[in-house]
């Protein structure tokens, strides 16, 4: 009952940013130019299917490698106006079941995956667990953050589950889906970043290319950062491996002057209302999510 009045709450305050007129403005004025990036998780095919009719109809929809090519050859000559990326964190099962989407509605959205579960039966430490005890573990070191799932919640991050109980795309599914979609690295295991030592840091980094490279047989060069949490360590170490771009999960959009490394972005929640998604898609939510858990919750940035 408390979670159906958070949404109305929720439904409620979007429609009234969309009256404020902001988002008209937002879109007018910035996103007519420059890049929006949405990021998804793991949304349903119904919900995607309804998401993807808006978007195509508002916005021209471009792959990541026209933002790559363009800010690094300094011209936006090939970047259409109101252009939009579509990007998916972690690499879920069910995002398998979009592909026919992909194919009906012409996107190639990136999908960044975390090498060392995807195409394995291992578990995402971050669905294991409660929204509590997940936004916990966030803050502490990756050291504790292992040593609490052990104790507490009898999980270790190369645990095998069973065939039933997969959470990630199989081998299979992504040689299926990779006509369609372009995958790039979301870290090895999901590490928080900054609170991983160098040694590890670099390790997730590094090793993702390469487990990525093994799996698909070709060079991958972009990365998305874990929970969007990152220092200039991170920064370092991806310049340093030949990476071309990272995705944060900082709200803003993309143009000429954005540093690679910091692409920014829209998070979308995956069971978004349209109305949620115009709020969103503002970025308006975002910014308000700063003060306080609206519209995202915090337990949805994965
Ligand atoms: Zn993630």
């Amino acid at each position: 009952m408390k979670n159906f009045f958070i949404k109305v709450f929720k439904e409620i305050a979007a429609t009234i940013i969309l009256f404020s007129g902001i988002p008209v403005l937002i879109r007018f004025f910035i996103a007519k130019k420059k890049v929006t990036i949405v990021l998804y998780h793991n949304p349903t095919v119904q919900t995607f299917e309804k998401h993807l009719i808006y978007l195509k109809k508002k916005y021209n929809l471009i792959e990541l490698k026209d933002l790559t090519d363009s800010i690094y050859n300094n011209t936006w000559a090939n970047i259409p106006k109101f252009p939009l990326l579509i990007t998916f964190d972690d690499g879920h099962k069910s995002n398998f079941k979009l592909i026919k989407l992909f194919k009906k509605y012409k996107v190639k959205p990136t999908i960044y995956l975390c090498t060392k579960i995807v195409s394995t039966l291992k578990f995402f430490w971050f669905k294991i667990i409660d929204d509590e005890n997940k936004e916990f573990l966030k803050t502490i070191t990756q050291n504790k953050r292992e040593k609490i799932l052990k104790e507490k919640f009898n999980f270790t991050k190369d645990d095998k589950g069973h065939t039933f109980q997969r959470q990630s795309l199989s081998r299979n599914e992504i040689k299926k889906m990779i006509k369609y979609v372009n995958f790039e690295s979301h870290s090895r295991y999901h590490a928080i970043l900054p609170k991983c030592s160098n040694k590890e840091s670099l390790e997730e980094i590094r090793k993702s290319k390469y487990d990525l490279k093994k799996l698909l047989n070709k060079e991958f060069n972009h990365f998305s950062f874990p929970n969007g949490d990152y220092s200039n360590r991170e920064i370092k170490y991806l310049r340093k491996l030949g990476y071309l771009t990272s995705r944060t999960c900082d709200i803003g959009w993309n143009y000429l002057n954005t540093n690679p490394f910091l692409l920014k972005t829209c998070l979308i929640t995956d069971s978004a209302s349209i109305t949620m998604l115009k709020a969103q898609i503002s970025g308006v939510t975002g910014f308000l999510r700063y003060f306080k858990n609206f519209g995202t919750l915090n337990g949805q940035k994965k």
